[in-house]
């Protein structure tokens, strides 16, 4: 059998869109499922619309979804040549013609068909002419399509399709410019890199049958294709922009994990029976092409939420440290005054619903505080509550092993010498040391803190209600 080659192929005109995500990763997963191949091409023959930067964008998000390309990148700007030289094959073997029709002459055919009722299509003028071309023209190339005939092919996605070849035109293979056109350019790279599943977005679907032709006429079998329906919006419309990030960078920046966003794509259009979790292992080893679903899916941003949560819960804790990076160069907090990371993510990883909470959530584990919240000091410092913070400062001090033993013992101990229970002593100690009224459980929040800054901050607030 022959090895299973699959290929992701977008085109550099903006970032990485999470439909695109989501078509990588089908093909990334049925190359590993198969133990194949996984390439990546870059689509960049739209120089006019191509950039460096949609480049960088997409690589940087196939880096951070970590689905690892066994080939490439390629790209179709340095394979320029090698499509010349098919075209000429092409011509040479009378599959492709030179077309001069003008523009004003493609507008003319183009509305006569329309007040015919006519599909707009070229008809076929230049296709076996003997006409001397006219001068000055530079003619584009077009492919012969064949005028009979069905083309057919098992879509892994939608199942069997046949399209008859008279419902296709001669397509410009190459521009007047000599610049090949996508159809063609994909054609000769999905030969010439042994591409076996052509797995895509279904906005594609129209373009098969014309690459079928193209392949064959090159004397080549096509890939098996698989087309995917497009995702939703949750109210049921084409997804963009106006229902939240399409982004896949911002869902990193919005403080989502990879393996949760991957989790939600792949449930978006591929389904294991009412299985909601798959780790990355567990996706390639359940992942079939029958489960892929023919219809679109809405997004569920909840989902998504919900996922999130499970992956902070379950990642190893080095994992997230290591996600945490970029949100502590982003929301720029010095980590190096402070405990470690690791203990920051332990004690917070159940509470939060992402990475960016995480860390906004634990500022007062490295900063000073500078205010209380206002709902806090209206609440919790009361006239008598400078009194149960000295008597708890009190006990802390005297603490040599800063550990959550330790620290809820002497709380404990506080609370017996004021003769009152925690509830009038804990939320009070809570807002002195963190500025909030939420945080980890008491001892932990303290631990993190550390003994001094604890020390310093329970004082700071008793000499704050004192003076209100
Ligand atoms: N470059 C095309 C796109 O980004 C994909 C072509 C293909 O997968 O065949 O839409």
């Amino acid at each position: 059998m022959t090895k299973v080659r699959t290929r992701f192929a977008p085109s550099p005109t903006g970032y990485l869109h999470i439909g695109g995500a989501r078509t990588a990763l089908f093909s990334w997963l049925y190359a590993r499922k198969m133990g194949g191949d996984f390439i990546l091409r870059i689509e960049d023959t739209d120089l006019e619309r191509s950039t460096q930067a949609s480049v960088d964008a997409i690589l940087e998000a196939m880096a951070w979804l970590d689905l690892h390309y066994d080939e490439g990148p390629f790209y179709q700007t340095q394979r320029f040549d090698r499509y010349k030289e098919v075209v000429q094959q092409l011509l040479e073997s009378g599959h492709a013609y030179y077309c001069y029709t003008s523009k004003d002459e493609l507008d003319a055919m183009r509305e006569a068909q329309m007040a015919r009722k006519e599909k707009p299509r070229y008809d076929g003028r230049w296709r076996d002419s003997t006409e001397t071309p006219p001068a000055g023209v530079s003619p584009v190339i077009r492919f012969k399509n064949p005028l009979e005939g069905v083309v057919e092919f098992d879509d892994m996605v939608r199942g069997k399709i046949a399209i008859s070849n008279t419902e296709l035109d001669d397509l410009i293979i190459a521009r007047s410019d000599g610049i090949p056109t996508y159809n063609l350019s994909v054609v000769v790279d999905d030969i010439d890199m042994g591409i076996t599943h052509v797995i895509r977005g279904d906005d594609h679907i129209n373009n098969t049958p014309r690459q079928i032709n193209i392949m064959r006429a090159l004397g080549h079998e096509p890939p098996i294709f698989g087309h995917v329906p497009m995702i939703l919006g949750p109210d049921g419309q084409r997804l963009s922009k106006r229902h939240g990030a399409v982004n896949v960078m911002q869902y990193r920046d919005e403080g989502y994990t990879p393996e949760a966003l991957l989790n939600y794509l792949v449930r978006l259009g591929w389904s294991h029976g009412d299985q909601e979790i798959f780790s990355r292992e567990e996706m390639i080893q359940l992942f079939a092409a029958e489960d892929l679903n023919r219809a679109p899916s809405a997004i569920n941003p909840d989902k998504l939420v919900w996922l999130n949560q499970h992956y902070l819960k379950t990642l190893p804790v080095e994992d997230i440290v290591k996600q945490l990076q970029w949100q502590l160069e982003s929301q720029k907090l010095d980590i190096s005054q402070g405990p470690r990371l690791e203990h920051v993510v332990m004690a917070q990883r159940e509470r939060v619903h992402n990475l960016a909470e995480m860390l906004s959530a634990s500022r007062y584990f490295y900063e000073p505080i500078t205010s209380y919240h206002p709902d806090a000091i209206a609440k919790q410092f009361k006239p008598e509550t400078a009194n149960y913070l000295q008597t708890v400062q009190d006990e802390l001090a005297s603490i040599e092993h800063w550990q959550d033993e330790p620290i809820h013992a002497a709380i404990q101990t506080a609370c017996e010498k004021l003769g009152v229970k925690l509830g009038k002593v804990g939320p009070a100690l809570r807002v002195a040391v963190t500025g909030n009224t939420s945080s980890p459980s008491l001892e932990v929040t303290l631990r993190l803190v550390g003994k001094e800054r604890s020390l310093e901050r329970i004082a700071n607030a008793i000499k704050f209600i004192k003076n209100s």
